[in-house]
């Protein structure tokens, strides 16, 4: 087992938001906060971004996200990394769990880093965007001048080694078009599965499971809830929810430390 540093990076709270959105309530009005964070794995053979926030430049972002999202300049995905000696040059790969404004943010902060997203997400998100249907159209917009360096991960395969004890899941439509997450092998913390908003929080799984507002396809969204479950059992493997307050306040903070 190779030896890596896995960090969890703070990037602000979005405070608020319609929790129906996100997990189902008896009460359409009631609202809730949820973290912003990307996991930085540091590894041998490559420092690895899982995630890249939301940015909150006025001319890019939806301003529903810019009201909601609180994020100091410490925040900020390349502050969290100069936090812990490292330089947004020295980031070689960022997975991108999905592409919603929250994940995507700062993509273009990282000159040497290839950009991995699922295939399906990227050519859907990429249709939505030349039918002035996306989400993130400014985004993309900006995104596509700067020219990332995108490397797409096939739909035709569940699992696959990135590095040693880094394995990408790519779990297929459900929460969006095409959704990846990561199983962390760490020989003294034990396994993380790293699941994105394929499942927002533990509150979502209960029992009794909590449907999301906001879902692409629910049928597919229920097998992978299921299949990550099944995994996670199997793996003896924690997961990271995507947008869990109580568990992140609960985890270790770049700031603080780091699992191995
Ligand atoms: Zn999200």
């Amino acid at each position: 087992m190779s030896e890596m540093k896995v960090y969890c990076m703070k990037n602000g709270l979005n405070v608020d938001s319609l929790k129906s959105d996100l997990i189902y309530t008896d009460d359409p009005t009631e609202t809730f906060n949820f973290p912003s964070w990307t996991v930085l794995i540091r590894h041998p053979e490559a420092n690895i971004l899982f995630d890249a926030a939301a940015h909150k430049i006025p001319e890019r972002q939806m301003v529903l996200v810019l009201e909601n999202l609180k994020m100091k300049k410490e925040d900020e995905p390349p502050a969290r990394l100069r936090q812990i000696g490292l330089e947004p040059e020295d980031i070689n790969l960022v997975v991108l769990s999905h592409m919603h404004c929250d994940h995507i943010g700062y993509i273009d902060a990282f000159p040497n880093a290839k950009i991995l997203v699922s295939e399906a997400e990227f050519l859907y998100t990429m249709r939505d965007y030349g039918m002035y249907k996306s989400g993130v159209q400014k985004d993309l917009k900006y995104f596509i001048e700067k020219r990332p360096n995108w490397e797409l991960i096939p739909g035709d395969f569940e699992t696959k080694e990135l590095v040693p004890g880094v394995t990408i899941y790519n779990f297929g439509r459900g929460h969006s078009y095409g959704m990846i997450g990561l199983m962390l092998d760490l020989p003294n913390s034990g396994k993380k599965f790293l699941v994105g908003d394929a499942i927002y929080a533990a509150e979502s799984i209960g029992p009794p499971l909590r449907k999301p507002g906001i879902c692409l396809d629910m049928e597919n969204w229920l097998r992978t809830v299921r299949y990550i479950q099944k995994v996670a059992a199997e793996e003896n493997a924690e997961i990271w929810y995507g947008h869990d307050l109580d568990q992140f306040n609960s985890l270790v903070k770049s700031s603080e430390g780091y699992y191995d």
